[in-house]
């Protein structure tokens, strides 16, 4: 049986992380499930297969959307979902690569998800696997650090056609401006799109753009 939106909704709802920011439980769901049911080629079978499309959740302290769209899609039962952060169970307040089949990087300290994922495109790209592609979320007020910059800058100076980013912006950032966080990519030879954080065709559209000689940057804009 396929698994419908609301009942990945439902998992997410499940868990009992993300008790300092309980919007952070559902707010980046839509993006992952679109993300999850309809774009990536990943398979919880094959994990490890060389020419996958990765995922790379950069804003690790808001794991229960993550957890509840991995469980959906067959990674690892749902069970898991009720025991998470306690001492006997794999899944952590924040994600850790080691112990979660389907999650490519352990997060939680901020500005490092985008940096990797230019690594990784780059790093595909150089040994020829052209037809994976990376994807990774950060969120608006992870742009305040520094490093992103860096990788920003970097990968529109290499055109890396294999990365996508998605900003999941709650309008949270202590330095951000109307309108800045597409500004930020589209300056350093990005092509952007804004979008409704909960419009599934928009956020398909956007994930599904061809850009075919740089990198895309999603603003999946959350007001509630
Ligand atoms: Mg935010």
């Amino acid at each position: 049986m396929d698994t419908t939106f609301e009942q990945v909704r439902e998992l997410a709802l499940r868990s009992v992380t993300d008790v300092r920011y309980p919007i952070v439980k559902t707010y980046t769901l839509d993006a992952l499930w679109v993300l999850y049911d309809r774009v990536l080629r990943v398979d919880p079978n094959r994990p490890d297969d060389p020419d996958r499309d990765r995922f790379l959740l950069s804003k690790g302290h808001g794991p229960s959307a993550f957890y509840a769209v991995l469980a959906a899609k067959g990674f690892f039962p749902a069970a898991w979902l009720d025991g998470i952060a306690t001492l006997e169970s794999r899944l952590g307040s924040h994600p850790d690569a080691t112990l979660i089949p389907g999650v490519e990087m352990s997060a939680g300290s901020l500005g490092h998800g985008l940096p990797l994922a230019v690594g990784t495109a780059h790093g595909l790209r150089a040994t020829g696997r052209t037809g994976s592609r990376v994807f990774v979320l950060v969120g608006d007020a992870e742009l305040d650090e520094g490093s992103n910059h860096e990788a920003i800058a970097y990968a529109g100076a290499l055109g890396l056609a294999n990365l996508d980013v998605i900003v999941a912006d709650n309008d949270s950032a202590s330095h951000g401006w109307p309108g800045g966080i597409a500004s930020r990519f589209e300056v350093n030879g990005w092509s952007a799109a804004t979008v409704d954080a909960t419009d599934h065709e928009a956020l398909y559209r956007s994930f599904t753009t061809a850009h075919p000689d740089r990198p895309h940057v999603t603003v999946a804009a959350y007001r509630p």
